[in-house]
């Protein structure tokens, strides 16, 4: 029987890599995808391999660039002719005051965390479609629903991720294809490194949990979501340690 194939972008590191091994351990054939790290991408990948007796393929380019997307699907479609499953995961935060944020920077970060959603949907949707059957997920952040301070235009891109999710689930259900988005709180990647001792402690006072999830806990609830019956959809599901 041939074996179900999964998207990850963004998957050399954090969330993305904890991901790419729990569906590898669960005998997928994963599609990885990351924009800078491709050799270390290739190594992790044949480890897998050798380990889970699976196929890979590794997909270096920038998913912000839709020629990139356009590109990695051709490729996709000659590996194994599409995904069963998309993790929307590749993402990229910015600090600092509104007003001190270029115009550049604000294109960068719309079209990294929001364009390549629907670069990566619009081109895996075809062949879900002609398979009646996928799950797409999109890896969301609780600042997309309620916003942060010094991050607006992070949460407005992840806020706009989940109106896309809301959206293209009611559009896609007739076909049943799943979309739904897990807002994550803080999980302990090198997306936070920039917090100080202090900072981190601080966060970690107001998570009712006390402490900020591993990309393992993370990973193992977007296995969750691809394993969800197919009436739920549409849905942005909070991953946050009672945080909000
Ligand atoms: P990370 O920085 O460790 O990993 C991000 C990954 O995205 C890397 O593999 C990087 O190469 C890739 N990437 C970035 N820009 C890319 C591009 N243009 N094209 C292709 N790949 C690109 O971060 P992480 O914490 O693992 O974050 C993964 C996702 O989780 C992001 O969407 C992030 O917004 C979201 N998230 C993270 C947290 C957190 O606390 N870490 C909280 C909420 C949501």
């Amino acid at each position: 029987m041939k074996r179900k194939t999964v998207l990850i972008t963004g998957a050399s590191r954090g969330i993305g890599r904890a991901a790419a091994l729990i569906f590898a351990q669960n005998g997928y054939d994963l599609i990885l995808n990351c924009a800078h790290s491709i050799s270390e991408l290739n190594i992790f990948a044949k480890e897998l391999e050798m380990k889970y007796h699976i196929q890979t393929l590794c997909c270096g380019g920038d998913v912000s660039d839709y020629t990139f997307v356009c590109q990695m699907f051709r490729d996709i479609s000659t590996f194994c002719g599409g995904v069963d499953v998309l993790i929307n995961n590749a993402g990229i935060t910015y600090m600092g005051l509104l007003s001190d944020m270029s115009f550049q920077d604000w294109e960068h970060i719309l079209h990294t965390n929001l364009t390549s959603a629907f670069a990566c949907c619009k081109c895996a949707i075809p062949y879900m479609v002609s398979q009646k059957s996928g799950k797409i997920i999109n890896v969301s952040s609780e600042w997309g629903l309620y916003g942060a301070s010094c991050e607006a235009a992070y949460s407005a891109t992840k806020g706009g991720l989940n109106a896309f999710t809301k959206a293209l689930a009611k559009e896609l259900a007739p076909s049943n294809i799943q979309v739904n988005a897990a807002a994550f709180g803080v999980i302990d990647t090198d997306m936070n490194l920039s917090l100080s001792p202090s900072e981190r402690d601080q966060l970690k006072s107001e998570i009712p949990a006390g402490y900020f999830a591993s990309p393992k806990e993370a990973a193992e609830f977007l296995w969750q979501l691809a394993n969800s019956p197919a009436y739920l959809t549409g849905q942005i599901i909070s991953f946050d340690g009672g945080w909000f």
